[in-house]
C-alpha cells in the first residue's frame, strides 16, 4: 500500500481526469498537504499529449488498483464503475468532482465538492482562489486546457458562467492566446488513424448500471463524423465483442464533430431501441445524427438513463 494518498479521475482518463489530478496535488501540496501523488488509471489520450508535451511535464504514473485501507482523493468522477479497482475498500478522504453522484459509497465521513460546472479544474480553479494560493503559468494552462476540453472551447451546454470567468482569469496567468491554443489542443485530440476499432471505442468510454443492465457509453471527438464512420464495419464488429463478452444491454458511441457541434449516434445491443425513446429519432442502420449534441453528461446519459 502507498504510504501516500493517491489522487486520481476515472479510467479511461480524458484531459480533466489527468489535469484535474496533477493540479489537485500541486494544490495540496502548497496548502502544506505534501504527501499527495497524482495517479491516472489509463493511458493517456492524445489531446492529453498534446498538452504535457507543450508543457513538458511527464503523466501521473499509472495506477493499476488501490489496496484495502489505502487513501485516496477522487477527483472527476466518483462512480465506482469509473473508478481502480479495489476503490470499495480504499479510504475516499475526498472527492472534487463535477457529475451526477451515484453508485458511491464510504464507510467514513469524508470531504465532498461537487459543483455542476463545466469542469473539475473549474472546481480547483475556485480552490485556489478560496484558498489565496497563488496560480503558476503551468497550473494556470493545466486547468485551462481542462476546461476547454471539456466544455469544447465553451461551446458545450455544460458550460457554466463559472467555467466561462475561470477561463479568462486562468488566460491571464498563462500568458497565451488560450483559444487559439486550446482549439490546436483538440485538434491533436482528433486524430484518430493509428487506433484500432477496439482502441477507438474504449478511448473515451464510461460504462454504467441501471437497473443491472450494463451500458457503456463512448464518445469520439472528431472534425469529421464522415471519416469515422467510414470504418462503422469494423467499429460494429469491436463493439458487438464487448457486448458479447462484457454482457453490456447497450453500447452507444457518440462521434462528435467538435467544429460543428453535432454527434452521430453509432448504437448497438439489446436495448438499443431506448436510444431511438431517448431523442426521439428513428436508428437507421445503426445510427442516429443528433443536432447540437456534444456532451454525454448533459444530453446523452441523462436521456438514456431516464428510458432504460
Ligand atoms: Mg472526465
Ligand atoms: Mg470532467
Ligand atoms: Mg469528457
Amino acid at each position: 500500500m502507498s504510504e501516500e494518498i493517491l489522487i486520481f479521475g476515472h479510467k479511461n482518463p480524458d484531459t480533466d481526469s489527468i489535469c484535474s489530478a496533477m493540479v489537485k496535488e500541486r494544490l495540496n501540496k502548497k496548502s502544506g498537504n505534501e504527501n499527495v501523488k497524482a495517479k491516472r488509471l489509463g493511458e493517456i489520450n492524445k489531446e492529453t499529449k498534446y498538452i504535457l508535451d507543450y508543457l513538458k511535464l511527464d503523466a501521473p504514473q499509472f495506477l493499476e488498483s488501490v489496496e484495502e485501507g489505502q487513501e485516496v482523493i477522487l477527483v472527476d468522477h466518483n462512480e465506482f464503475s469509473q473508478s481502480a479497482e479495489g476503490i470499495e475498500k480504499a479510504k475516499i478522504l475526498e472527492v472534487v468532482d463535477h457529475h451526477r453522484i451515484s453508485n458511491f459509497q464510504t464507510s467514513e465521513p469524508l470531504y465532498y465538492t461537487a459543483r455542476p460546472y463545466g469542469c473539475t479544474c473549474t472546481i480547483l480553479y475556485k480552490e485556489f482562489v478560496e484558498k489565496g494560493l497563488e496560480i503558476s503559468k503551468e497550473e494556470a494552462i493545466l486547468m485551462a486546457s481542462a476546461i476547454m476540453s471539456d466544455t469544447l472551447l465553451l461551446k458545450s451546454p455544460t458550460t457554466t458562467k463559472h467555467d466561462i470567468k475561470a477561463l479568462e482569469e486562468l488566460e491571464k496567468i498563462a500568458g497565451i492566446d488560450i483559444k487559439a491554443y486550446g482549439l490546436e489542443m483538440l485538434k491533436a485530440g482528433t486524430d484518430l488513424d493509428d487506433f484500432s476499432e477496439e482502441e477507438l471505442i474504449n478511448l473515451d468510454a464510461k460504462t454504467v448500471e441501471k437497473n443491472g443492465e450494463k451500458i457503456v457509453i463512448a464518445q469520439v471527438n472528431t472534425v469529421s463524423i464522415e471519416d469515422v464512420l467510414k470504418r462503422q464495419e469494423k467499429l460494429e464488429q469491436a463493439i458487438n465483442n464487448v457486448i458479447s463478452k462484457e454482457g453490456v444491454s447497450l453500447f452507444v458511441l457518440a462521434i462528435t464533430d467538435i467544429l460543428n457541434s453535432n454527434s452521430e449516434l453509432l448504437v448497438l445491443g439489446k436495448k438499443a431501441n431506448v436510444a431511438e425513446l431517448a431523442f426521439g429519432e428513428k436508428l437507421e442502420n445503426n445510427t442516429m445524427f443528433l443536432k447540437g449534441v456534444v456532451s454525454r453528461k448533459k444530453q446523452i446519459l441523462p436521456n438514456i438513463d431516464k428510458n432504460m
